[in-house]
């Protein structure tokens, strides 16, 4: 059988569209620029298979055949299907640490990268006293104090991939809600595309907000 150029998404229309959505949101916030970026949709955990972003596509032009569906190897699970990142280990990694997660988003924001560089060598940073933290799923009051994590912008996918595994595992940051990749980008999930894209809406305010108090 020949592939036509989308026949490999015509299981997951509805998510193709959420994401070419979310696409244009992002690029107008300017979190998506130049091509820059990646977004997921979880279709399965058992087997994992998620529908995600093919590579260097402009995210605020996303057209219906832009996706690749992959599976917990992060390899393509049809044949014919367009390319995606080398990013997409870590929406696999992400996805697969909790049977709770449904959509993993990917963004490169000046404040978030401005941030990861300052507060690299610390290894994160602590955001703490914002009425906006209670956007974070599971968190009660503005009195929470959330870690962020930033990870050096290797291209040693594995390692970077066990650094996400063992921060999911440690009990004493919970709640693990996203992490940054030194002067590169954000990753954060959530149960679905909704708490996903709710989550880069709230890290982003704070991003912002702690750089300004910053004065940077
Ligand atoms: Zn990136």
């Amino acid at each position: 059988m020949v592939l036509n150029e989308q026949s490999h998404l015509h299981e997951c229309q509805a998510e193709v569209e959420q994401l070419r959505e979310i696409g244009r949101l992002f690029y107008r916030r300017g979190w998506s620029v130049g091509t820059s970026s990646n977004y997921s949709v979880v279709l399965s955990h058992e087997p994992l298979e998620l529908l995600i972003t093919a590579s260097g596509k402009d995210k605020g032009a996303l057209g219906p055949g832009d996706f690749v569906r992959v599976d917990g190897k992060a390899q393509p699970v049809v044949e014919g299907q367009p390319k995606s990142s080398a990013e997409t280990w870590l929406h696999v990694v992400a996805a697969a640490q909790q049977s709770d997660v449904g959509a993993v988003l990917h963004t490169h924001s000046v404040w978030g990268t401005l941030l990861s560089d300052h507060f690299g060598d610390d290894g994160g940073f602590w955001i703490s006293g914002y009425e906006m933290l209670k956007g974070l799923e599971g968190v009660r009051t503005h009195e929470h104090r959330q870690w962020v994590p930033i990870y050096e912008n290797t291209q040693d996918i594995p390692t970077l991939a066990e650094q996400v595994k063992d921060q999911f595992q440690a009990p004493d940051q919970a709640p693990f809600h996203g992490f940054l990749m030194r002067n590169h980008g954000l990753y954060t999930w959530g149960k679905d595309l909704f708490a996903a894209r709710r989550h880069v809406e709230i890290f982003e305010f704070l991003f912002e907000c702690v750089a300004r108090k910053h004065q940077f």
